[in-house]
């Protein structure tokens, strides 16, 4: 096992073709890379309301100072001490003095997409120009129904707000390892992975943007932009639990994407309810031997292997696991290959569904988009046998932000 996966999968020619070294299943079993280099006074950002309190106290302030200071940075959503008014302000220019800072990840660039989708690069603090991606899809992309996602919830009583409803892609890493072949992201390898703070810091940072009201507004997460949050498993967890116990969401309306880790996905299973999300499997091939091609991790953990360990993610009542499908022009999307998976999501004998995702082009990708009647006619075999089908809706492919599409420029 090399001791990191990026170093081997960084280095990967940009072909833009699939090669035989690449198809190789990446040697990866490590959950957590190398962490970053210790700050002596690291960002507030990232840590919860007992950390808070400790550092508080260190300060010489009584522990309570800590809840006020997560009210502020994970309700409130300050980004900057001098906006934590609940603080004497004495307090706030001594801290700042001292050189205590909030730390949440910045948005340092937008781009608009002309259905409502937006696609952020988000920079973490003091990482200079190193960003990483964030998007925000109005009115989701279909992706949670009939997984047992209360979308439709009514508004709360008394309340006259408008209501926004959202999904929001998150990433776990800069870039990713895995390799699967028809994506983009795989291209930059592993940069490194995020810290709890830095992926809890894109959701907070894009509420702050939009003004979202933990309570009133219906916002899903999904953790399916850059990286397998499976080969992140700590920080991944960690940052769960900041936005359940300090940002208030629901980890029912969570989704965690992994692309078949098995021993990420054991990890997960033991997670108590209160803060495990919901779990999606990026399945995309109707068998092992397509998969292998598609995915080298199939190679380590192969289809069945992963159906075991997700046998043991102790499920709520009407909940589903998600099978996401990448439907690829002529490779995963023919008549023979709808039955074959719907033979495989029944074999399973698992509350499931299929999400189908239409693959979105990307450049130095040679796959080939289905046509829309191919999609159609996938959906209603699995409809037919009796699986529930959903179609997600391709938001932002103008502006790269499209499932499997996130891939930012890296400089320097
Ligand atoms: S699809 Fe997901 S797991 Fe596969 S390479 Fe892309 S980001 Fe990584």
């Amino acid at each position: 096992m090399p001791p990191d996966p990026a170093q081997s999968d960084a280095s990967q020619p940009d072909s833009g073709q699939p090669n035989a070294s690449q198809r190789e299943a990446p040697d990866l079993v490590q959950l957590d890379a190398a962490a970053p280099a210790a700050d002596p006074l690291p960002p507030l950002f990232g840590l919860d309301t007992a950390a808070l309190s400790a550092r508080m106290v260190q300060a010489g302030e009584p522990a309570w100072r800590g809840r006020q200071l997560a009210e502020a940075l994970y309700r409130q959503q300050v980004a900057e001490l001098d906006e934590i008014t609940t603080l004497p302000k004495a307090l706030r220019t001594r801290l700042d003095a001292e050189g205590w800072r909030v730390g949440r990840p910045a948005i340092a660039q937008v781009f608009q997409s002309v259905d409502g989708t937006e696609r952020y690069l988000v920079q973490a603090e003091g990482a200079g120009s190193e960003t990483v991606e964030t998007v925000w899809m109005p009115e989701g992309d279909n992706g949670e129904s009939g997984d047992g996602t209360d979308a439709d919830q009514p508004q709360a009583p008394g309340s006259t707000d408008p209501v926004q409803r959202a999904t929001i892609c998150v990433s776990s890493q800069i870039g990713c390892a895995v390799n699967c072949q028809f994506c983009l992201t795989a291209k930059l390898g592993l940069q490194r992975n995020l810290t709890a703070g830095e992926i809890a810091g894109q959701v907070v940072a894009v509420f702050a943007r939009h003004g979202v009201q933990v309570g009133r507004d219906r916002i899903n997460l999904v953790f399916m932009g850059m990286g397998e949050p499976f080969l992140n498993y700590a920080n991944f967890s960690a940052a769960v639990r900041l936005l359940v116990t300090e940002a208030g969401l629901s980890p029912q309306r969570m989704t965690v994407s992994t692309s078949g880790i098995v021993p990420g996905i054991e990890l997960f299973a033991q997670e108590p309810v209160e803060f495990r999300p919901k779990l999606a499997i990026s399945l995309n091939a109707p068998n092992d031997e397509v998969r292998s091609e598609l995915m080298p991790i199939n190679r380590k953990w192969p289809i069945e292997a992963v159906i075991e360990a997700v046998r043991r993610v102790q499920l709520r009542p009407r909940e589903r696991i998600t099978f996401e499908y990448v439907l690829l022009g002529g490779v995963t999307d023919r008549p023979v290959h709808a039955r074959e998976v719907a033979r495989l999501v029944r074999r399973t004998g698992l509350p499931a569904k299929v999400n189908l995702i239409a693959w979105n082009p990307g450049p130095g990708i040679a796959y080939s988009m289905p046509t829309s009647s191919d999609v159609e006619a996938f959906k209603a075999t699995l409809a037919a046998a009796g699986i529930p089908a959903y179609l997600r809706r391709p938001r932002g492919r103008d502006i790269y932000a499209a499932c499997g599409q996130l891939k930012r420029t890296i400089e320097g």
